[in-house]
């Protein structure tokens, strides 16, 4: 099943999408899924015409994890996944603005799978994972390359205003054991990864941020970049593609 955040104008509304892509059907649905039981309320509106939102507003954080790449696993010494947060106000949907801030002059796009949490847990078993997870949308982890060195840089290298774009849809059922990730510049491919290349999966990383941190309902984990990022500039347009999924897309501008 794929799930809908939109508005009309009015106040956010839940969906379920019907139809191939660039022709998808909302059948709106009553609350939010994520909390309640799926209800139809009858009404059925072209996603053209409406304006698609982040499918998740996270509620408490965003969970992104860093060093999950072959080349990252390269080398001696401890080795576990590096995680950071980004906070919910870097947040936007498909089609709203990254917007380049003043204070850097290298942003990177990473194209990553995100996991959204459904249930409350903490120091979950692996077998677990699957109960907590409701479902998987596309993230582009918007990073400041030039701050992310310097002491405490992630505050604002991963999450500045707009810097967390997600959906366009969750995807309740979906196998993300080798998904191919590609990231567009202007159409050009500057990203094309899987998740099969990835040294943790999915169930390892929720495994791990749960030892620390408990996960709520709406928490999103972001699954970290396969391959090398690029760089982004002001006028173009980024895209996220998550196979199984969809394409994220947002333009790029300057502050
Ligand atoms: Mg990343």
């Amino acid at each position: 099943m794929r799930i809908a955040r939109f508005t009309t104008g009015d106040d956010p509304r839940f969906a379920v999408v019907d139809g191939e892509t660039g022709q998808e059907t909302l059948a709106v649905v009553t609350g939010d899924p994520l909390v309640s039981a799926v209800r139809f309320t009858g009404e059925r509106i072209p996603v053209e015409g409406t304006r698609l939102l982040s499918p998740v507003l996270p509620r408490s954080k965003v969970v992104a994890i860093g060093g999950n790449s072959a080349r990252d696993r390269d080398g001696e010494g401890p080795w576990e996944p590096q995680a950071f947060l980004k906070p919910n106000t870097s947040v936007v949907g498909p089609d709203d603005p990254i917007v380049l801030p003043p204070w850097s002059s290298e942003v990177h796009c990473e194209g990553e799978l995100a996991v959204v949490i459904g249930r409350i847990c903490r120091d979950l078993p692996r077998h677990r994972v699957p109960e907590v997870i409701v479902g998987y949308t596309c993230a582009n982890d918007v990073t400041a390359r030039d701050r992310q060195e310097e002491p405490g840089g992630s505050w604002r290298a991963k999450g500045a205003d707009t810097f967390c774009p997600l959906g366009p849809f969750l995807v309740t059922d979906l196998d993300t054991s080798d998904l191919r990730i590609r990231t567009r510049l202007d159409g050009n491919i500057v990203q094309d990864g899987r998740t099969g290349s990835m040294p943790w999966d999915v169930a390892d990383l929720v495994c791990h941020v749960s030892m620390a941190m408990t996960l709520l309902p709406g928490d999103v984990l972001l699954t970290g970049t396969p391959v090398p990022s690029a760089p982004m500039s002001a006028g173009q347009r980024v895209e996220v593609e998550v196979e199984g999924i969809g394409t994220l897309s947002n333009p790029v501008v300057v502050r």
